[in-house]
């Protein structure tokens, strides 16, 4: 009796004894699996017990929070994946910045627009970069703005979004320039077709007539009365042939021909028009070898523009004119500075018929900026921060 007493002890005990083994198993099995969740290992899975083990169902929660977790990583990482590939193959600039305007993303067209390799600029301060006015700019808002490789009007679009908290913002930049030269130069064409039409309607009669008049004076006059009539006669007809010429001239604005383009070399030009100025001796301080591919002919008649204007500001205040230029990444930056008396206070340099001159036509620089944007180039004129005058920068992509 007393002996099956004892054997029912022992195996009571050594029940219990498995049972508490498989208990610190199971609790071992969570610990483990919990801690592995909280290191991010989402592909750890813990090993089922038995059917009726109490901590069965909490191993099996547990193994497919793990599992929702995981898919949920997969996704996000894709998301990211899609994200970034799509921000690199996109051609326009995209900068992100924290709170504290540092750069937490650039993505290739951006690293481009600054010329700075992609280690060296994440984390830095936008300020610190030059690059404040794009990241503060606001949405929709119409920039000009020189970057180091490029110079441009662009529209800017931002975003702000929250991550773990803090604010980002994502700004992108997209030229606008070639498309609101377009627009431009569409709305003056079609004024300047109807200017043309309705004065020439008007100066061929107006010419003939005058010219008829004084013939029949010719052969019938011949008191003082003549003399006034023939006198105002002929201003009439030298006002109509004079109109007709600044007519022909605005014409050229709306009828610039087809590019003829081929490779040619653009430091051998600007030294050549350099040479033609005959009124003063223009500087030339460029050496590089620079060969772009254009309508050569075109291209002269733009920096003619820039030059004289250049040289006319110069001669006003007795100062100088220098051209220069220089290769940066896959453009041609060729700057025409002169020591003249700065620019007026106008906006609106560049809008056909603005001139501040008695004798100008105001077509110079218009015309300049159709040229080189028909070149897939930019130009830009502002006041000197070196000195009096003004600088015109105009850049270009290089040829092949
Ligand atoms: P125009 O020379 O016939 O006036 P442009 O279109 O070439 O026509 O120039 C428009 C105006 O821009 C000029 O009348 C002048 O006021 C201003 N401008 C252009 N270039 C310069 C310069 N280098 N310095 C100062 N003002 C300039």
């Amino acid at each position: 009796m007393a002996m099956l007493f004892a054997l029912g002890m022992g195996l009571g005990a050594a029940a219990i004894a498995c049972f508490a083994w498989r208990m610190l198993a199971a609790w071992r099995t969570l610990g483990s699996l919990l801690a592995a969740l909280r290191e991010g290992d989402y592909g750890v899975r813990g090993s089922l017990p038995s059917r009726h083990h109490p901590l069965r169902g909490m191993i099996a929660d547990i193994n497919a929070v793990s599992d929702t977790l995981r898919e949920g990583r997969r996704k996000r990482t894709e998301s990211l994946r899609f994200l970034g590939k799509t921000l690199t193959a996109l051609q326009d600039p995209i900068f992100v910045v924290d709170r504290e305007q540092r750069l937490v993303m650039i993505n290739p067209a951006a690293r481009e627009l600054i010329g700075a390799a992609h280690d060296s600029v994440i984390g830095r301060d936008a300020d610190a970069m030059g690059l404040m006015p794009v990241v503060v700019a606001s949405d929709n808002a119409i920039l000009s703005w020189e970057f180091p490789a490029r110079t441009g009007r662009w529209i800017v679009r931002r975003a702000v979004w929250y991550s773990e908290g803090y604010e980002n913002t994502m700004v992108m930049l997209h030229d606008v320039s070639a498309a609101l030269g377009d627009e431009e130069r569409n709305a003056w064409q079609r004024l300047i077709r109807v200017l043309s039409h309705e004065l020439n309607n008007s100066l061929a009669p107006i010419g003939s007539l005058a010219g008829s008049l004084s013939a029949l004076l010719d052969q019938h006059g011949g008191d003082a009365v003549e003399d006034d009539l023939r006198e105002g006669l002929e201003v009439i007809e030298r006002r109509s042939d004079s109109l007709a010429r600044f007519l022909a001239g605005y014409g050229r604005l709306a009828r610039l021909p087809p590019l003829r383009a081929q490779a040619f070399r653009l430091d051998l030009s600007l030294r050549r028009l350099a040479r033609l100025e005959d009124r003063m001796q223009i500087g030339v301080e460029g050496s590089a070898e620079v060969v772009v591919n254009g309508d050569e002919a075109q291209l002269d008649q733009a920096f003619i523009n820039l030059l004289r204007n250049a040289v006319e500001s110069a001669l006003a205040s007795g100062g100088g004119v220098r051209v220069n230029w220089m290769v940066a990444g896959a453009q041609v930056r060729v700057t025409i500075e002169d020591e003249g008396g700065g620019l007026p206070e106008r906006s609106s340099l560049f809008v056909p018929f603005f001139t501040t001159k008695p004798t100008g036509s105001g077509i110079g620089l218009s015309l300049t900026r159709l040229i080189v944007e028909a070149h897939a180039g930019s130009v830009d004129l502002r006041n000197r921060s070196d000195g009096p005058g003004a600088v015109a920068v105009v850049v270009l992509p290089l040829g092949t």
